[in-house]
């Protein structure tokens, strides 16, 4: 849980998939189903303009009866990003994401996007640390008993 969202993005890579300004909605979801993912970023130029969600399609695009091929992605995307740094925690990320109740982290490092943390991702990462904590802790009784 102490572990750096940096060590989370050293096995995972760094590899952000990002849309321009220009997309429609309908670009922007082809682009996250080739990709089988959740979210892309929205960029101006190198400017991180906004992220835009399966949610999204969901809640402003579906419920709202707009049309996905003439709504621009900027009208219907999440134009204020939250953003973690690789320093911050696992943990931390958790809280976030519960506190927020968003499941996608776009990783910064001066001002730039390094990369992109999901809930997917941390709960990945917990479930391999809870285990090797129980299989240690394994081998710790059982070593104790037969000594
Ligand atoms: P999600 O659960 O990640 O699909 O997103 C739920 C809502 O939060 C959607 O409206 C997203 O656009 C928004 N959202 C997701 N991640 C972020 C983020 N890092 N910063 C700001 N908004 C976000």
């Amino acid at each position: 849980m102490n572990t750096s969202i940096a060590t989370l993005l050293e096995h995972k890579g760094g590899a952000v998939k990002t849309v321009p300004v220009s997309f429609s909605v309908s670009e922007a979801v082809k682009e996250m189903n080739r990709h089988k993912i959740g979210c892309v970023l929205v960029m101006d130029g190198e400017r991180l303009a906004g992220i835009f969600t399966e949610r999204d399609v969901l809640t402003r695009v579906v419920a709202a009866e707009l049309d996905p091929k003439t709504t621009p992605v900027t009208r219907v995307m999440t134009g204020n990003v939250l953003t973690a740094s690789p320093d911050a925690t696992v943990q931390q990320m958790m809280d976030i994401f519960a506190e927020k109740r968003c499941r996608h982290m776009p990783v910064t490092k001066d001002g730039r996007v390094i990369g992109m943390i999901s809930i997917g991702d941390v709960s990945r990462w917990v479930s391999i640390e809870n285990r090797a904590e129980a299989e240690s802790l394994r081998q710790y009784i059982s070593g104790g008993l037969s000594g």
